[in-house]
């Protein structure tokens, strides 16, 4: 069983559609696919929609949190996208991403960058915005070569000229509300220490007790010290250990599948989760 929790479609700031993603992990060989684009379930019916055969689809989303002044992500798995609480505020911290990325293209602007925010706005349609679609823009400028080279503290990154923060919401809070809508939580990549400040993991334990599930830690931002290290803090904190590519399409290098989920640590997932369940490919024919 090949396993991969972690993926981003056009209803974020991945480059493929939620069709062509299901397609394509089946075609890279994948059993089981999460599809967790940013404070967004809105790829989930397409996906569903145009499942394989052979493939499992496990809904969720990756949700933009803040501690202590220090960003991070949390993936909720297999919740109710219905429980009305955790609906609205995704919402909330989806919309707030239109009037944040408008204040990067103009800071942007006062930099001398000649983007538009119309362009920017083409690039992500109608998906959860974020720097990957001003990214996108500026490599089409010729001010940055790639997606990734525009996340630099002279453009985009944390402490960059352009960066504009967004609303997000308190881990303990988001622990509690996917739980409430009978999801299971697991903290993306805590060591991701190139995109910015990490969460120590004094605080990780804290969510730990506050009941977060698991923590991501086969995954292309960390390194082998990384893993050694956050294994053995998962293992000393009674944490489930995913491993999942992160997905982007076009927008990252990583593929899909390249890293994955010990099957063991999925059937947990599933077994924790009551608001939603893993939906087995039909073949891409339209359901009833
Ligand atoms: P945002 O959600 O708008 O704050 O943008 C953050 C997203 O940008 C992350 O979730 C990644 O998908 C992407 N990202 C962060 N760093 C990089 C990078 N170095 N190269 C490509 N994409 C990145
Ligand atoms: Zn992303
Ligand atoms: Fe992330
Ligand atoms: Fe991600």
């Amino acid at each position: 069983m090949r396993i991969d929790l972690h993926t981003h479609s056009t209803a974020s700031d991945g480059t493929d559609t939620p069709a062509e993603l299901v397609r394509n992990a089946r075609a890279a060989g994948l059993d089981v696919v999460a599809l967790t684009d940013h404070d967004s379930v809105r790829g989930h019916a397409e996906a569903l929609e145009a499942l394989p055969e052979g493939l499992t689809l496990v809904t969720g989303a990756e949700l933009s949190c803040r501690i202590d002044g220090v960003g991070m992500h949390m993936l909720a798995y297999l919740f109710d996208p219905d429980e009305p609480e955790f609906a609205r505020e995704r919402e909330l911290v989806r919309d707030d991403r239109v009037p944040r990325a408008q204040g990067m293209v103009t800071k942007l602007q006062q930099l001398g960058v000649p983007i538009e925010w119309s362009r920017v706005a083409a690039i992500a349609g109608d998906a959860s915005l974020g720097r990957p679609h001003i990214a996108e823009a500026l490599v089409e400028l010729g001010v940055v070569e790639t997606v990734s080279d525009a996340f630099t503290s002279e453009w985009l990154a944390n402490d960059g000229r352009a960066y504009v923060d967004k609303h997000e919401l308190d881990p303990f809070t988001a622990i509690r509300l996917v739980k409430a809508a009978g999801g299971v939580t697991v903290f993306a990549h805590p060591g991701a220490a190139k995109r910015g400040d990490t969460v120590p993991l004094t605080a990780i334990a804290e969510l730990a007790a506050a009941g977060l599930d698991g923590i991501e830690v086969d995954h292309m931002d960390h390194d082998a010290s990384d893993r050694a290290r956050l294994r053995a803090f998962a293992a000393e904190y009674g944490l489930l250990v995913t491993g999942s590519s992160d997905y982007h399409g076009s927008r990252k290098t990583v593929r899909l599948g390249e890293y994955t989920t010990h099957p063991d640590v999925y059937g947990e997932i599933t077994r924790r989760a009551t608001g939603a369940f893993p939906v087995p490919g039909a073949g891409g024919r339209p359901r009833a």
